[in-house]
């Protein structure tokens, strides 16, 4: 289990990162596109910050999921995916119950069954925002990964590709 002064699943380093929960793949979009939304959001062309994070822009994947307008990527050099909004004042706003209640309390079952060093691995072995959460968010892959290769650098190229596949199919039954 992951802990606070432990790894963080959410930013566990690497250049990985996650706003899974958040709903930074349910899009009827390209990954390009996302990221290319994501970027401008992090430019400052995002919505205003107190807008509930139930309201969503695009056409999803999975209409009942969330799709957080406020997922972007703070820096898009490094394309670390993230809550926009995280460290706003939005007491007064419509949005305030569900981001006291649900934003800032949330810990997905990565928290709660991953170990850090599981975590640490997927994080080496996709260094990314994208794949990075599927396969945390995918705990019976990554178990028989990490128990078969132990080490990312042990995965090879076309195991690690057919993986990435596989996640991206993942998608539509996963959120
Ligand atoms: S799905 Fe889990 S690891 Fe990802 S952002 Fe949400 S709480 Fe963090
Ligand atoms: S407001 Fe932030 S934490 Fe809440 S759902 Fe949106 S991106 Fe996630």
């Amino acid at each position: 289990m992951s802990t606070f002064d432990g790894v963080n699943p959410c930013r566990p380093g690497f250049g990985a990162s996650c706003s899974f929960c958040c709903g930074s793949h349910n899009y009827r979009l390209s990954r390009e596109d996302i990221e290319e939304t994501f970027i401008k959001r992090g430019d400052g062309e995002g919505e205003n910050s107190r807008v509930h994070p139930e309201k969503s822009l695009f056409k999803k994947l999975v209409e009942e999921g969330m799709q957080c307008c406020h997922v972007g990527f703070a820096d898009s050099e490094n394309g670390t995916v993230s809550c926009l909004v995280y460290h706003e004042d939005v007491s007064g706003s419509e949005m305030e119950v569900f981001f006291t209640g649900t934003c800032k309390t949330f810990l997905c079952e990565a928290w709660k069954e991953l170990s850090d060093r599981e975590i640490l691995f997927a994080a080496e072995l996709m260094q990314d925002w994208y794949y990075y959460s599927l396969l945390i968010n995918s705990p019976d892959v990554l178990l028989e990964l990490y128990a078969e290769y132990g080490e990312p650098g042990n995965v090879p190229e076309d195991v690690l590709e057919n993986l990435q596949d596989e996640l991206s199919d993942r998608i539509q039954e996963m959120i």
